[in-house]
């Protein structure tokens, strides 16, 4: 079985780990252009073939059949070749988004959902919302129904994101506010880099039912897969590899007072875990050039923390890193959502008696019990797990990638 995908441009695809989890080892990467795809579809050497943006309308001249399901769509994302040769179009995005709003547990039948964007996956959301017996409204710049008007819309129970306002490397945009939605049960964003997009972060902060578009993804790949081997896959491997592949996207972030061990211990696990480690704060005096007692004493601390919020922007951005950061970025609220988006908090703790304060500007003036009792309802809201570091940074170090393995 020769498999693989099609798409213009394909650096960031997370296609071939999916599809290695689904039996798969070889699923290569096929970057074509527009004048290339007629030849490629007819001469190229595979058996099946996904394909993405920008080319799901654009391979339909070009194939022998349709499936009833790409047909009504209009959109191919699996192409496979049958036996004497000709070409066969399914899509499997319908199955995934379909599988996703399953995940999400809503039920929206007879409610109003607001499909934001009026390009190819909108389309097949809607066609999903519809059979679920939805009332749907497309939300479009240029449309009807468009975020001037949102008003006409404040009933409506679900809103799903179609368009990539939020995706890497935009991270931090979003289409919309959920503010004056006061009937809405839940957002789905098909985002899935970064796994919590600013309208996923609003709809968490707001209590309500959130899901990026991972699962989507990964069902998608799995009923592709079985459309080219011809053999069912069970449906438990879909929150599996949606598992495992959080787990390796996810960044795993140190906060904690200055000198709890943050960098010494964060070094350890990213050891550990083979993965790279990045210190805030040697970022942010690389990028600023000047070491940070110098940044402290030239632009005082509020010139220090914009500083350090540019430089987590960056760093939050990434995915699969271990981050020790500054003992004083929970002071800034914003600083949550920048490491919240891709990444699990972990409060590394000491007692006071054993932090040391030299090369410190902020606990070489601040008393350190007045200092942490600033910070620690801070350390408290950001953190999703805490540590004590009073041992060795060996076993703190395994202490969270223990609970990092263990926990969802
Ligand atoms: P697309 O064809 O380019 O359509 C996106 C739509 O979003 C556009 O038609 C446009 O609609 C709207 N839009 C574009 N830029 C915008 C902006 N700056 N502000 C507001 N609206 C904007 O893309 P697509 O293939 O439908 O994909 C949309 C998103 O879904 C992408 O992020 C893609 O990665 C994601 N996706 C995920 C999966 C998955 O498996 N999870 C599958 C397919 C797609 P209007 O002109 O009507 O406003």
């Amino acid at each position: 079985m020769k498999c693989g995908l099609l798409g213009r441009r394909l650096g960031h695809s997370y296609s071939p780990a999916i599809h290695k989890m689904l039996g798969n080892e070889s699923y290569p990467l096929f970057e074509k252009g527009p004048e290339e795809l007629e030849n490629f579809l007819k001469n190229g050497d595979f058996s099946g073939i996904n394909v993405t943006i920008p080319y799901k309308k654009a391979v339909i001249p070009y194939l022998d059949e349709l499936s009833p399901r790409a047909r009504l769509l209009g959109a191919v994302n699996t192409v496979v070749r049958l036996p004497g040769g000709s070409l066969m179009g399914h899509n499997t995005d319908y199955f995934g988004f379909e599988t996703l709003l399953a995940r999400s547990g809503l039920s929206i039948s007879g409610k109003k959902a607001l499909v934001l964007g009026s390009g190819g996956a909108s389309n097949t959301v809607c066609a999903v919302l519809q059979q679920a017996g939805a009332q749907v409204v497309v939300i479009s710049r240029e449309g009807e129904n468009n975020y001037k008007n949102l008003d006409r819309h404040r009933d409506a129970a679900l809103i799903v994101n179609a368009t990539p306002v939020g995706m890497f490397p935009e991270n931090g945009k979003s289409p919309l506010s959920l503010r004056d939605f006061s009937e809405l049960e839940g957002v789905l964003d098909l985002i899935y880099n970064p796994a919590r997009t600013a309208l996923l972060l609003e709809a968490e902060e707001r209590g309500l039912v959130w899901e990026n578009g991972l699962t989507m993804l990964v069902a998608q790949a799995k009923e592709s897969a079985e459309w080219f081997s011809g053999t069912p896959i069970s449906q438990e491997v879909i929150p599996k590899i949606c598992l495992a592949l959080e787990k390796q996207m996810e960044n795993l972030i140190l906060i904690g007072m200055p000198g709890c061990g943050k960098s010494t211990v964060g070094r350890l696990l990213a050891e550990k875990m083979g993965r790279k480690f990045v210190d805030a704060d040697l970022a942010i005096e690389e990028a600023a050039g000047r070491p940070i007692p110098e940044i402290f004493a030239q632009q005082g601390e509020a010139g220090f923390r914009a500083l350090e919020t540019g430089v987590l922007e960056e760093l939050g951005k990434q995915s699969g890193l271990v981050i020790a950061t500054g003992g004083g970025c929970v002071t800034r609220r914003e600083n949550y959502r920048l490491l919240h988006q891709n990444g699990r908090i972990f409060w590394l703790r000491r007692s006071l008696e054993a932090l040391p304060t030299g090369g410190r500007p902020l606990s070489q003036t601040t008393p350190l019990e007045e200092m942490y009792e600033k910070r620690r309802p801070l350390y408290g809201q950001f953190a999703d797990f805490s540590v004590q570091n009073d041992g060795s940074p060996e076993e703190a170090a395994e202490k969270i990638r223990l609970y990092w393995e263990e926990t969802p």
